[in-house]
This record gives C-alpha cells, sequence and structure tokens, in this order.
C-alpha cells in the first residue's frame, strides 16, 4: 500500500512560479511499473485556468518586442540546459510512463529536433518584398506572433510532443500555455525550471495542469489565439470543430492505425526485425507504432508468421530499471485491460492467436500495467481489432493478394497517420507511395517518423486542421502574416527632405 507521506503533491507553472492547485481536484499520477499512486496532480478549474491566461496575455507583448535573435538565444540556452541534466529527466520521464531508458533518451533527441528547428526562427521569421509594385510603392509581407497560445499534450510522449508543439511557439515570440496529460505531468513541471533558468520571462511559459477543464477554458476563453493538440482521434475531433467554434486556429492530430506491407521479395528476416521495434516498441504505445502487418501472398504471410512468433517469444517486458528490457508496461490499469478485451474479442470473431501476451506470469501477477507482445493472424477488416486503434502489444497480420488490395485497405481505414512498405522493387514503392492516402509513408524504414526539420502530421482521422508538429510548418502556425504596401511620396512635407540630394 502507497502511504500518503510517500505521495507528492504537484503543482501547477504559472507567472514563473509553482503554484498550488485552487479547485480542490486531484488526480493520481501512477508509476506503471509498480502500479503505486506516486503523486497527485492539480486538476484547475475554469477560473484558475483564467488567472494563467491572463498573466500569459500580461508578459507576450515584451516578448513579442524582443529581438528574434534574443528569443532564439534563450531557446539555445533551454536545449543545453536539456542535455545537462538529461539524467534527472530521463528517471522522471521513465518514472511516470514506464518507458525504458533507451525509448525515453530517443524521445529526448526527437524533442530536441525541434527545440535546434526553434533556435533557427529567425531564419523561418523571415518575410517577402516587392519593390515598385505600383507608382513609388514597395510591398511586404511580414510574420507576427498570435498572442496566447495553447497546447493539449497526449501522456506517450512526456517531453517530445510538448517540445515539439511549443518550441516554435515560443521562439516565434508566442506565450504558451500547456495542458500536460494529467497522466504524465512531472515532466512537464520540471520543463518549466529549465524555462526559467534559460531566462524565458516570466508568462511565456505556463503549465495548467487538468482534464477537461483546463481544456474547455483553453477552448472558450477568446485571448487564445491557437490550439495544438496532440492526442486520440474523438479528442482531437471535439477539440478541432469546438476551437474552430471559438473562432481559433487549430491543428489537432489524433491516434494512428499504421501497416506495414511486404510485398514477396523483401528479405523477410529484416522485415521482422523492422517490425518487432517498430511494432512493439514503448509497449505500443506510439502514434506511429506499426499495428498491422500486411504480407502480400499466402507463402510471405506463412513464412513471415513463423520468424515473427519466434522473435516475439524473445522479448522481455519488464521494468525500466533492467537494461534487458525490450518494452515496460503501458500506462493504467485500465488500458491494461481494455487491450486484453480487445484481444479477447480478436479472438472471438475469429482472430487466431499466434503469441498470447495475457499469458506471461508479470501480466498476471505484477501489480505493474504490464501486458505481453501479442500477435493475432487472419485478421480481416470489420473486426474491431482492425479497426479501432489499440494502444498496447496487440498487432495484426492482415493477410492480402496483391499490393493494390493492401492500398485499398488502407485507403479505406478511417485512420492515416504513418505507414510503410518493405520491398525491392522500384515499381511497387513508386506505386505505393503516390496512391496511398496516408500522411507520413515509409520505403523500407521500420517507422517513417519525418526528421524534426521536416513536416509531421497523418491525414484523415489523424489529424484536424492544416497545421503539422515538428517541421517549418510551426512557424507558419503559429505566426500570422501581414501584407504592408508603402507609398512614401516625394514632396516638401518631411523635414529631411532638404538633405536627400545634392543642392546645386
Ligand atoms: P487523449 O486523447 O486521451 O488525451 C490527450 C489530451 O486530451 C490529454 O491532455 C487529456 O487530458 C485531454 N483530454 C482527454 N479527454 C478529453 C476530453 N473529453 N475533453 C477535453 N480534453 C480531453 O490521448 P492519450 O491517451 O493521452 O494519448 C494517446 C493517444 O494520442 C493515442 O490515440 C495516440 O495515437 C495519440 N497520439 C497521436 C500523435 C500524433 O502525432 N498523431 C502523437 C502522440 C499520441
Amino acid at each position: 500500500m502507497t502511504t500518503v507521506q510517500e505521495v507528492k503533491t504537484l503543482t501547477h507553472f504559472i507567472g514563473g512560479k509553482l503554484i498550488d492547485g485552487k479547485s480542490g481536484r486531484f488526480g493520481s499520477v501512477f508509476n506503471p511499473t509498480t502500479g503505486k499512486v506516486i503523486a497527485k496532480v492539480p486538476l484547475a478549474n475554469a477560473e484558475e485556468t483564467r488567472e494563467a491566461i491572463e498573466k500569459a496575455q500580461v508578459a507576450f507583448p515584451q516578448w513579442r518586442d524582443t529581438s528574434v535573435s534574443k528569443r532564439a538565444e534563450i531557446v539555445l540556452r533551454f536545449r543545453n540546459l536539456i542535455t545537462e541534466n538529461i539524467e534527472e529527466l530521463l528517471q522522471i520521464i521513465c518514472t511516470e510512463s514506464g518507458k525504458t531508458l533507451e525509448d525515453a533518451k530517443g524521445e529526448i533527441t526527437r524533442g530536441l529536433e525541434s527545440v535546434d528547428l526553434a533556435i533557427g526562427a529567425p531564419q523561418l521569421m523571415k518575410g517577402e518584398y516587392s519593390v515598385n509594385v505600383g507608382g513609388q510603392i514597395n510591398a511586404y509581407s511580414a510574420k507576427y506572433p498570435l498572442g496566447v497560445v495553447a497546447a493539449i499534450s497526449p501522456f506517450n510522449f512526456p517531453i517530445m510532443v510538448p517540445l515539439a508543439q511549443t518550441s516554435m511557439a515560443i521562439a516565434v515570440g508566442n506565450a504558451v500555455v500547456l495542458k500536460a496529460s494529467e497522466r504524465v505531468p512531472m515532466t512537464a513541471l520540471y520543463v518549466s525550471e529549465l524555462w526559467k533558468k534559460a531566462g524565458l520571462p516570466d508568462g511565456i511559459w505556463t503549465v495548467v495542469n487538468g482534464d477537461k477543464d483546463v481544456v474547455n477554458e483553453l477552448l472558450e476563453n477568446p485571448a487564445v489565439q491557437a490550439i495544438s493538440f496532440v492526442g486520440s482521434t474523438p479528442v482531437a475531433k471535439y477539440i478541432y470543430e469546438t476551437g474552430a467554434k471559438y473562432g481559433k486556429r487549430v491543428t489537432a492530430l489524433g491516434g494512428g492505425k499504421n501497416n506495414m506491407v511486404v510485398m514477396p521479395d523483401a528479405d523477410l528476416e529484416q522485415v521482422a526485425n523492422a517490425f518487432i521495434g517498430a511494432a512493439y516498441g514503448a509497449a505500443s504505445q506510439r502514434c506511429m507504432a506499426i499495428s498491422t502487418i500486411m504480407p502480400v501472398g499466402k507463402e510471405t504471410a506463412d513464412q513471415l508468421v513463423e520468424i515473427l512468433r519466434e522473435k516475439i517469444a524473445n522479448l522481455k517486458v519488464g521494468s525500466y530499471t533492467n537494461p534487458e528490457t525490450d518494452f515496460g508496461p503501458v500506462i493504467s490499469q485500465q488500458s491494461k485491460e481494455a487491450i486484453i478485451a480487445a484481444i479477447n474479442r480478436g479472438e472471438a470473431e475469429g482472430a487466431t492467436v499466434v503469441c498470447d501476451g495475457r499469458d506471461l506470469d508479470i501480466v498476471k501477477e505484477s501489480e505493474g500495467f504490464f501486458v505481453g507482445p501479442t500477435l493475432l493472424d487472419n485478421v480481416k477488416p470489420g473486426m474491431e481489432i482492425y479497426e479501432q486503434e489499440i494502444f498496447g502489444p496487440a498487432r495484426n497480420v492482415v493477410r492480402v493478394d496483391s499490393l493494390e488490395e493492401a492500398i485499398q485497405l488502407i485507403n479505406r481505414h478511417e485512420l492515416g497517420n504513418g505507414v510503410t512498405i518493405f520491398t525491392n522493387d522500384g515499381l511497387a514503392a513508386r506505386k505505393f507511395t503516390t496512391e496511398i492516402d496516408v500522411g507520413m509513408v515509409g520505403v523500407n524504414v521500420p517507422i517513417p517518423i519525418p526528421v524534426g526539420y521536416h513536416n509531421f502530421a497523418g491525414f484523415k482521422g489523424s489529424r484536424f486542421g492544416e497545421g503539422h508538429m515538428f517541421g517549418p510548418d510551426q512557424a507558419r502556425f503559429f505566426t500570422k502574416t501581414k501584407t504592408i504596401s508603402e507609398r512614401w511620396m516625394t514632396g516638401h512635407t518631411t523635414s529631411t527632405f532638404a538633405f536627400l540630394s545634392n543642392n546645386d
């Protein structure tokens, strides 16, 4: 049993200070590896959120008017502080999310890519200029920050997603209010301290912890100009529709159901290794995790399933404190139960269980939220396990007869985040990349996550709104473009006129 003394009470970060919650409502933060409560997170009400937004609003003009190179310098200092404090950050991330050290390191590295891009804000803020567009008229377009902008984050990347949502927003001159996931709030609070140490003015970075009460205030408050949301598809849709109703600029990234298509000419050993990491890494709690492997042709499928059976049996599920661990627990007991229930229904609907993650001792005996690696063969469209995003290590084999069939199935699915094909045939790869209706596409790569200086987003139900996470599009999303046409007439009206040319 957890004693009250062991459980830390967390705060918000408002106006540059750690501030206690006032609502009287708290959520439990678990260590998913032990199943124990490690902290209580305050769940802010609308009034507390409003106060935080007001502080951000007051801080904004001075930050907007700070030179872009000075802003970039502070972002660079923040970047250095992340790397200097990486050990502490890793501990916090692993404790509250359960992911392995390697995975947490990878997450920080990817998050830093977006900070690096934000350091280049002076370049991305550059506008356009045309001379002589009319009689003595010059025209230019310049980018201005929006004001107070909000980010709402999911649990599965406690640092990478918030960094990708906010670094550019800050660098281009906005004041950011982050609502971190209430399941992993400790990382965001630690990041707040790093921003403070980097010299970011109070009020430019705010963390309001909480649940939908905070989100609804962010959506409705007229001072909030833009919302960057990352999370599940139903919530993403709600955020997009509600944000639009209140006149906000919204990008809302949703869930994924990502396929790996395997052509008969692919090296199956290589494919299997790629699948194992891309499908089960981080206990499959990645929006870009491969959910479904789609071998083309019976022979490819039969061989692949046998190779996978052997490799999956060798995967080690356990605590991040053990360096041998391949992946850790899922985020909560509810999540564990939901994944096991989805496997049960998949089996009842006719899928063949090739590897059964429900059977491991650690799944049955530990109080941590473990689910073992599961592979279901003969999964078909219409089955729940095919249609729904299962955010845990239950993965599918969908057998198809042709590349054409694979493309049609993938294009018909509601979600379109990531997809990849393994083949040695250039024509097959070209057909695939041309015809597939998915936002991020790979050829012979396990997970096609773009590097931080390319735009990141899915299609269809995986993204609502036109913005991207990561990439140069962030600078566009978090700025507004003003176009100015300017004429300075010659005449006797200015006091400097006499000095403009030689007086003969
Ligand atoms: P979630 O949708 O449950 O929560 C995301 C955020 O929304 C949290 O901050 C949460 O507090 C808030 N929220 C939840 N329900 C809400 C409601 N009814 N009203 C208002 N706000 C609400 O997602 P999660 O479980 O934290 O994260 C996992 C999901 O995120 C998966 O679906 C995953 O695919 C997705 N994800 C997508 C991407 C991407 O880039 N597309 C990246 C990471 C995660």
